[in-house]
């Protein structure tokens, strides 16, 4: 096979969490312009369904949306429950669902931390642990990628956010275990590290809007990236074209933690 035959989804099926919007529906439409059905898996139904809708227009795959609670084991199984019925074979899990807040420790309520671990560390876990133990079963040689974070890398400042930083840097840890622990079935696991990105995440919080100024003084690039500016790597490592590479995490960041 050609290296370029080698990036193709056809006849592939990807489950995308938090791909209603921002980063996640970016990769699926990615996802989707290689030729695999999309499966959009987000607490927000009427945009996952908004969603859905436009790619399977768009993109003439087939796309459907599920309402998923990243954090809830019942939620989980039922969306695998569903690609079954409806697709009867998963081959590209992204497991992207996620969200900020911004306290100083010594602020954060139990609460705070609590949600942001649950669905940034946890709900990642829950999410590739079922897609592992369905390819598992099924003998699929699949490809899970996990979304981290720059901030997995490096503290951001100027604002606040242990929470977030600790949860990143677990999805690494996280990710480089399930890769070993699952070499032997053949499915890789790798992550990606964004930097800042464009998203409602960034551009719809309060406390992060005025800092994007900031940012973008700080940045080696001078601006966010677009959401879009990360379909190439995932398409990379959902596709065959990176066969050998497993447990790796891929920073997407204009350079932003280099120095
Ligand atoms: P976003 O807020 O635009 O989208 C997040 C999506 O996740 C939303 O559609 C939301 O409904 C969904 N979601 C939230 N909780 C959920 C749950 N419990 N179950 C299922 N879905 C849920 O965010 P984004 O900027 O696209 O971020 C996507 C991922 O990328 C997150 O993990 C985020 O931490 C990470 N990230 C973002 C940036 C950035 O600058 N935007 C940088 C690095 C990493």
């Amino acid at each position: 096979m050609n290296i370029v035959d080698k990036f193709k989804l056809t006849g592939k099926t990807a489950f995308v969490t938090g791909g209603a919007r921002g980063i996640g529906k970016a990769v699926s439409e990615g996802f989707a312009q290689a030729g695999a059905n999309i499966v959009i898996a987000d607490l927000d139904e009427a945009e996952a369904q908004k969603t859905a809708k436009f790619i399977s227009e768009e993109y003439k795959v087939k796309s459907i949306a599920v309402k998923t609670d990243v954090t809830n084991p019942e939620s989980v199984n039922n969306l695998i429950d569903v690609i079954d019925q409806e697709f009867g074979r998963l081959d590209i899990a992204f497991c992207n669902a996620g969200i900020c807040i911004n306290a100083e420790a010594d602020k954060m309520t139990f609460d705070q931390w609590s949600k942001v671990i649950n669905i940034n560390l946890t709900g990642v876990f829950l999410t590739a642990q079922a897609a592992g133990k369905y390819m598992i079963k099924k003998g699929i040689k699949g490809s899970i990628i996990n979304t981290a974070s720059m901030s997995a890398h490096i503290v951001n400042v100027p604002q606040p956010q242990c929470a977030y930083n600790a949860s990143k840097a677990g999805v690494i840890q996280l990710t480089k275990s399930l890769a070993i622990e699952w070499a032997k079935h053949g499915i890789r696991v790798n992550s990606i590290s964004p930097g800042y990105i464009g998203t409602e995440l960034v551009k719809a919080s309060p406390t992060l809007i005025p800092l994007i100024k900031t940012w973008n003084e700080m940045a080696p690039m001078h601006r966010l990236g677009e959401p879009e500016e990360l379909q190439s790597v995932t398409l990379y490592l959902a596709s065959d074209a990176s066969s050998f590479t497993t447990g790796s995490d891929v920073i997407v960041d204009g350079a932003f933690t280099c120095f």
